[in-house]
């Protein structure tokens, strides 16, 4: 998928997600919390853009959960050299949806298994458009929310990840050199729950632009 921010064109090729990175909803789901940051990943074909308006419900899964997620655009080629300096690799941020399969994730859990079929499917990553980064952004006070038939269910605010976005951003560096495009999807608040066929799950990024599509 590409995205265009002021003019500058970027195509997804790497999608990263971090996992428990919210104390609410690590507690909502009974999970451990991590010592370091939990990174998995999605292809990007497994992107939605926001122009579509429906979303498959997977025929495998019967407990598909939203989740609703500040996302981080790279902008630039390179290993941050610190936290401070993880910032200038933003060039933007928008809303997205980690869609799980719960009952799937579940019995991976147990088994201690990849999660790959719970978290990495076709269109398991709907997202917003980016907006151009503003360097001057309290990167520990951005708010972003989701809907569901038009009810509040997840009120996110950054300040309340328990890895802030510039240790995210480092901490990937250490294992993958960042590169125009790569997107960030970084963790859910708490408030994630099921989703219906027949849903219009609505999800509004920090500028309070809002993206929806209909489950079907
Ligand atoms: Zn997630």
């Amino acid at each position: 998928m590409d995205f265009s921010v002021e003019n500058k064109a970027y195509t997804a090729q790497r999608v990263f997600c971090i996992g428990c990175n919210y104390v609410a909803h690590i507690e909502e789901l009974n999970n451990d919390m991590p010592d370091s940051p939990v990174i998995f990943m999605k292809p990007a074909t497994s992107l939605v853009s926001s122009d579509a308006k429906t979303v498959d419900y997977p025929n495998v899964c019967n407990d598909l959960h939203f989740e609703t997620e500040l996302v981080v655009l790279i902008g630039k080629e390179g290993v941050p050299s610190d936290e401070d300096d993880a910032k200038n690799f933003i060039a933007g941020l928008t809303v997205g949806l980690d869609l799980t399969m719960r009952d799937v994730q579940t019995g991976l859990r147990e088994k201690a298994l990849s999660w790959e079929k719970c978290k990495a499917f076709d269109q398991s990553a709907p997202i917003g458009k980016f907006a151009a980064f503003d360097p001057a952004c309290d990167l520990k006070n951005i708010k972003f929310s989701g809907s569901v038939n038009g009810e509040l269910r997840q009120s996110g605010d950054s300040g309340l990840m328990i890895y802030p976005i510039t240790c995210i951003i480092k901490e990937l560096s250490k294992f993958w050199k960042l590169l125009p495009g790569d997107l960030i999807y970084t963790g859910t608040p708490e408030g994630v729950g099921p989703l219906q066929r027949g849903d219009n799950i609505e999800i509004t990024d920090p500028q309070g632009k809002s993206y929806s599509w209909k489950i079907v």
